[in-house]
């Protein structure tokens, strides 16, 4: 550790919130770009967009049937209209409907002029006459708007349909869709440069010997980035050297986000810590959680630099609280946090060391109240691929007894069958 460093960072741990706190204020919503509907799932919308006219565009029938004037209808008794045409869904207006006349209609046509309601297919009988005219009688009470659906009526001109700073999700792109639109202005996804650090880190699918280890953080963050919004750019493995990391790191064009995983631990080289001290800034060095207290925050160049510990479980749940919410933030979504829910915990949780506690847990969310399982006893393998939530136990709490309610952060393996 240079002594620079510690006599600025020498100190406590910041808290975890704090610390996220700190690095959100770095970062801002990405410039906006024009992406088609497809595309724009999972973005925010740049742009209130309002409706261009009323939907729907033109008063329409809601039901196979009938479209008379509600005045033709006989109160209390049966009336016979006759029939002077059939209109379907895309067929232009008929010609003016007078009263004891009637129009067969399909759903989505144009309610014929002359008339304001329609009464269900099911609800009729028709028959022809002697000279072979068509005629359609029903029972019922017949008020004006029955089975009609109004011009405007979903959404009427001038209102917003999709707010600046909102996800556009299937529902908004359906109704961007309905106004004829094809596109819509989304703010840009981060590009996200991602390092290994690590003498002793090789990549998958080259030759490993007895004393390496290959490398796993890259593959995990490629995966999280991605489920997080933004674009990975893997820059490889760097081996332990101040000139070797930052090399690496002056990547071109300046990445959005730079995030980095091994040296930051104490007793380790430090050497990410160290590059950022020398070559630009270091703001946020050390998290009071766990695990992964060696997080580090600062800048190179324009790219606010993320550094995670190298341990996989540390880098993974680090990258979570840390590294999911600056990408969300770039993504312009206003809450860049994971959603949060409250579960009851079937086993004890301890939490010795005074530091904020995340948890590996399996959440059911198949009872009510959910139940969440704490993964942390069980083998690496099992955690790993059981993890759909993190249990978060706070600083202040050394004990979760059983049974007991417990915040938990849910993940977006939540949504597959985690069993
Ligand atoms: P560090 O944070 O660099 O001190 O690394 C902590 C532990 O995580 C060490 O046992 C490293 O070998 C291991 N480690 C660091 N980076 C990686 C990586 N990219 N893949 C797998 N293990 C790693
Ligand atoms: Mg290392």
């Amino acid at each position: 550790m240079s002594d620079a460093s510690r006599l600025t960072f020498g100190g406590t741990p910041m808290n975890v919130d704090d610390a996220l706190l700190r690095m959100l204020a770095a970062v801002h919503p990405l410039p906006a770009e024009q992406v088609a509907l497809h595309a724009a799932v999972g973005r925010v919308s740049a742009q209130d967009i309002s409706a261009p006219f009323d939907l729907p565009p033109f008063t329409n029938s809601a039901m196979d049937g009938f479209a008379i004037a509600s005045s033709s209808a006989v109160l209390g008794g049966r009336t016979t209209l006759q029939v002077i045409g059939a209109i379907t869904a895309g067929d232009a207006t008929t010609a003016l409907v007078r009263p004891g006349q009637a129009v067969r209609i399909m759903t989505g046509a144009p309610l014929p002029p002359g008339t304001d309601a329609v009464v269900r297919l099911e609800e009729t009988d028709v028959h022809r006459d002697d000279s072979g005219a068509l005629h359609v009688s029903f029972d019922r009470h017949v008020p004006a708007g029955l089975n009609v659906r109004l011009a405007g009526e979903s959404i009427s001109r001038g209102e917003t349909i999709v707010r600046a700073g909102t996800a556009v999700g299937a529902p908004e792109v359906a109704d961007l869709a309905a106004f004829g639109l094809t596109h819509v202005r989304v703010h840009r996804q981060p590009k996200v440069v991602i390092l290994s650090t690590g003498n002793e880190l090789v990549a998958p699918g080259t030759q490993r010997q007895t004393w390496q280890v290959f490398d796993t953080n890259t593959a995990l963050l490629q995966v999280l980035i991605q489920q997080a919004g933004g674009v990975a750019e893997a820059v490889g493995i760097a081996r332990d050297t101040p000139e070797e990391i930052l090399s690496r790191l002056m990547h071109d064009p300046v990445p959005d986000l730079i995030i980095t995983t091994g040296g930051v631990s104490v007793g380790d080289f430090d050497v990410v810590k160290d590059v950022l001290i020398r070559e630009g800034t270091l703001e946020i060095w050390r998290v009071r959680m766990k695990p992964g207290r060696p997080v580090a925050f600062g800048r190179l160049r324009a790219a606010p630099v993320l550094g995670l510990p190298g341990n996989p479980h540390a880098a993974h749940i680090t990258f979570l609280q840390f590294g999911r919410p600056l990408i969300r933030r770039l993504l312009g979504f206003a809450n860049p946090r994971l959603p949060v829910m409250t579960a009851v915990v079937n086993e004890a949780i301890e939490n010795a060391g005074g530091r904020r506690l995340f948890v590996p847990g399996n959440l059911s969310l198949h009872e009510q109240p959910a139940r969440v399982t704490p993964l942390g006893q069980r083998s690496q393998r099992n955690r790993r691929q059981r993890m759909n939530c993190l249990i978060d136990v706070p600083e202040d709490v050394a004990f979760v007894e059983e049974g007991s309610a417990v915040v938990v952060q849910v993940l977006d393996e939540v949504m597959y069958p985690c069993g």
